[in-house]
């Protein structure tokens, strides 16, 4: 059985076939600038030559038709009949509180997408325009959306609630949601699985740390808290996100410069983080290489997001009175050796000693502790993808 699972971005439409026989990807690609000059679409068929189709895609309609043309192509193409696609996974990034688990998009779940708008200005619209375009293209399968929030819809409300004006939570359910929740989900069980923890007992701390970032604390298989917030603004230093600030600088700017609310939450998203600290790049490797050839700057970027993590860690291993396994995941996560040891250094008091030799590897599962460690610590890789596959075809 064959399932498609789409991952709408604003401009861009990311999609995998996965053969759920064997779990193995039948084709990957990606088309990019949906809606403004340059679109292009990339397909990688496993075994394949890659196809590059530059054509205009003036939404993501015309996109999702390309991607069925490219998945249908006698040379390029995996697939000899669209109806070998069984069920569609969509990823969707806000279900506000209504879902905690994967559901068959109906008209309802649709109108839910809809007034999330607000919740996910970027993503929820061009989420829902993929699920339509979908319906339209492929209009034998059941479409399935997978909410980036549901995996934390366990958290209890000490940990949800904001202390503002509780009136604010009634009117328009302003309150803590999280983010990355397939990744914590998938990492958090399979964590359990590798760690052999009863599951009904368990202590696990997920960091996934990637060009956005956020913890999970997830108690007997339940996430109970997670640093992201109302929005993926909140929580540690990311590439180009803040993380938490004292939201009184947001006013002192805005007197100093005359900026308006809008202009200085998107400083916040797009120009703060590692690039705002550092001043040379978004990117991990970047001010890496930065602080290598000396840039102050970079160097107390790194330090600085290190230091965060390392403190979500702590305040999460208080929220469960302790924890039996760390669990590393995402692209700086899976790859970076040095900022995995020195989040760990901090965690000595906890017991937590790394074997620096099993961490010198990269984006493979391997457990980095070494055996007197008190917590485990792994590295376990993501695949987001697999795991809406899998709920997609355990829902249909
Ligand atoms: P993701 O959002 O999970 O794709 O992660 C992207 C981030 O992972 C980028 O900031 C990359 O710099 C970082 N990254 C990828 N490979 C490495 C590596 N080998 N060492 C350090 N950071 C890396």
């Amino acid at each position: 059985m064959k399932i498609l699972v789409i991952n709408c971005g604003s401009s861009s439409l990311k999609y995998q076939l996965i053969d759920m026989d064997n779990e193995a990807v039948l084709a990957k690609g990606l088309c990019e600038r949906i809606g403004i000059e340059g679109s292009k679409l990339t397909h990688e068929p496993m075994g394949k030559e890659k196809y590059v189709v530059e054509k205009p895609m003036k939404n993501h309609q015309v996109a999702a038709d390309l991607v069925i043309n490219a998945l249908l192509d006698a040379e390029h193409g995996v697939i000899k009949d669209i109806k070998e696609i069984a069920a569609v996974g969509h990823r969707v990034l806000h279900g506000g509180k209504y879902y905690s688990d994967p559901v068959v998009v109906n008209e309802n779940v649709k109108k839910v997408i809809k007034d999330c708008f607000d919740l996910g200005p970027l993503h929820n619209p061009a989420n829902l325009t993929g699920i339509i375009a979908c319906e339209a293209a492929i209009p034998h399968a059941p479409q399935v959306a997978i909410f980036d929030t549901a995996f934390h819809q366990t958290m209890p409300e000490k940990a949800y609630l904001y202390a503002i004006p509780y009136e604010y939570y009634e009117k328009y359910s302003i309150r803590k949601y999280g983010f990355h929740g397939t990744s914590h989900s998938y990492v958090s069980k399979r964590t359990l699985k590798v760690s052999g923890l009863d599951p009904k007992n368990s202590k696990v701390i997920v960091a996934h740390l990637g060009n956005g970032g956020s913890i999970s604390a997830v108690l007997n298989g339940k996430c109970i808290d997670t640093s992201m917030g109302l929005t993926p603004l909140e929580g540690l230093i990311m590439g180009t996100r803040s993380g938490d600030i004292d939201p009184a600088v947001l006013q002192y700017i805005s007197h100093k410069e005359g900026k308006t609310i809008d202009e200085l939450l998107n400083m916040l998203n797009k120009q703060s983080g590692m690039l705002g600290i550092s001043g040379v790049s978004s990117d991990f490797r970047d001010v890496k290489k930065a602080e290598a050839e000396g840039s102050h700057r970079a160097k107390v970027a790194n330090e600085a997001f290190v230091y965060r993590v390392a403190k979500y860690i702590g305040a999460y291993t208080a929220a469960m009175n302790g924890v039996d396994a760390i669990t590393f995941t995402a692209g700086v996560g899976e790859n970076d050796a040095i900022i995995r040891s020195q989040v760990c250094e901090y965690l000595g008091y906890l017991g937590v000693k790394i074997d620096e030799e099993k961490n010198k590897v990269r984006a493979i599962e391997q457990l980095i502790s070494t055996e007197d460690s008190r917590v485990k610590v792994y590295i376990i890789p993501t695949n987001e993808e697999l795991m809406i596959a899998r709920e997609t075809l355990a829902l249909i």
